[in-house]
């Protein structure tokens, strides 16, 4: 087994009620040996479109937040907590991100075996944290899942609906996180070769 038959073994998904109205299976991508892994919430309009997470708005946003630390993407591993587009952009429910995870993400994990994991919004940290959570209250913080540091962070959508780069505003929080993910990466023994660049010095997103 490995990444690409996953990833193929998804596409046929119908193991809950989200394969009724997608386009089609959004599976994770980047890098199949990435030291760091970034999990989102699910698919939006735009992935739903082209079958590839983090590539509407908000994507861009952690596109430009990437590449202002100085991580490329193509570096990166980046996947969600389910893998088909919720109507209207809804929350995944419980059951549909524990059938999604238990199916696809818990495999992802194993076969990429990142070192850092950081979970983009209150849903994805609530997986790793195994309990319902603010997202304002652990973000930037460290936590252990089977071994892997995970390091929550805001995600990139909230962002958007918060441009403010005030000192304290979540996007200035998340610019210190970014940066704490960097010198964490850097802080680790390398899986091979080395993934990342200087981190820069003004945040550019
Ligand atoms: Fe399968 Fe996940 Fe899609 Fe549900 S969201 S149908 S579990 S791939």
């Amino acid at each position: 087994m490995n990444l690409e038959l996953l990833r193929a073994q998804a596409q046929t998904c119908t193991a809950c009620r989200l394969a009724e109205g997608r386009t089609q299976v959004v599976f994770g991508e980047g890098r199949p040996d990435a030291r760091l892994m970034f999990v989102g919430e699910g698919p939006g309009e735009e992935e739903d479109k082209q079958g590839r997470p983090f590539v509407g708005k908000a994507g861009q946003l952690l596109d430009r937040i990437l590449e202002a630390a100085g991580i490329p993407r193509e570096t990166v591993y980046i996947t969600n907590i389910v893998k088909c587009r919720p109507p209207g952009n809804r929350t995944p429910l419980p059951d549909e991100a524990k059938a999604c995870t238990s199916r696809w993400l818990v495999k992802e994990i194993e076969m990429v075996s990142p070192q850092v994991i950081v979970p983009l919004g209150a849903v994805a940290a609530e997986f790793f944290l195994g309990e319902k959570v603010s997202i304002t209250k652990v973000r930037g913080n460290w936590y252990d899942w089977h071994g892997i540091k995970v390091f929550p962070m805001f995600h990139p959508a909230y962002l958007l609906r918060n441009p403010s780069r005030a000192p304290g505003s979540p996007k200035h929080l998340t610019w210190l996180d970014i940066q704490e993910v960097k010198r964490a990466l850097e802080a680790l023994p390398p899986k091979e070769g080395k993934a990342v660049r200087p981190v820069s010095q003004d945040p550019l997103f």
